[in-house]
C-alpha cells in the first residue's frame, strides 16, 4: 500500500473540498467569459491611464470574477493531496501523472525564479455529462518586482511545461498570448 502515512481523515477532507467545489461549479462558457473579462480588465489597467476611480472599479470586478472561480475550486497545499484528489476523480492514471508533471513544472519554475508557490487547485466546471476540471497553480510574486520583471517571470512560468517535456495547456497559451500582446506603457 502506498498510502501508509495517510489517514482516512485527510482523505475525507480532500473529498469534502471536492464536493464543496462541485456545488458551485458553473458552465464552461461562463468560465471562458469570466477569463476573457479578467484578461480584458487587466489589460485596461495595464495599458490605459484610467485614473484611480476606474482602476479600482476594474480591480474590484476582477476580484469578483476570481471569487466566482475560487468558489468552484478545490485547493490543496501539497502535490500529494493534489494527487489524491485527482485520483479520486476517475481520471486515467497516465492523465493524473501528466497533470502532476505539468503543474509541477509551473511550480518549480516559479520557485526557481523567486516567486512563491501557494499550492494547487482544481476548478470544477459543469458539462452535460457531469464535470470537467481545470487544474492550476496558485502563484505569488514579490510586490517589489517591477512590472517588467513580473511579466518576464510569468511568461517563463507559463512556458515551463514545454521546457520540462510536458506541454502548455490551452489556458497557458491564452495567457502567454495575452502577455505577449501587452503594450509597453
Ligand atoms: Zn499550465
Amino acid at each position: 500500500m502506498e498510502d501508509i502515512n495517510f489517514s482516512n481523515n485527510s482523505k475525507e477532507k480532500i473529498l469534502g473540498k471536492i464536493e464543496k467545489a462541485k456545488i458551485y461549479a458553473f458552465s464552461v462558457d461562463l468560465y471562458k467569459s469570466l477569463q476573457d473579462k479578467i484578461f480584458q480588465y487587466s489589460k485596461k489597467i495595464d495599458e490605459e491611464q484610467l485614473g484611480e476611480k476606474m482602476t479600482n472599479y476594474y480591480k474590484s470586478e476582477i476580484k469578483k470574477f476570481e471569487k466566482i472561480i475560487e468558489n468552484s475550486s478545490a485547493h490543496f497545499d501539497t502535490l500529494f493531496d493534489f494527487k489524491i484528489a485527482l485520483e479520486s476523480l476517475n481520471i486515467k492514471k497516465e492523465n493524473v501523472n501528466d497533470i502532476l508533471a505539468h503543474e509541477n513544472a509551473h511550480a518549480n519554475k516559479l520557485e526557481q525564479l523567486g516567486g512563491k508557490h501557494g499550492g494547487y487547485e482544481i476548478i470544477f466546471l459543469k458539462t452535460e455529462k457531469g464535470f470537467s476540471i481545470i487544474p492550476r497553480n496558485c502563484s505569488f510574486y514579490p510586490k517589489e518586482w517591477s512590472e517588467e520583471k513580473y511579466i518576464d517571470v510569468v511568461k517563463q512560468v507559463v512556458k515551463a511545461p514545454d521546457e520540462y517535456g510536458n506541454s502548455m495547456s490551452p489556458d497557458d497559451i491564452d495567457k502567454l498570448n495575452y502577455l505577449e500582446g501587452l503594450k509597453k506603457k
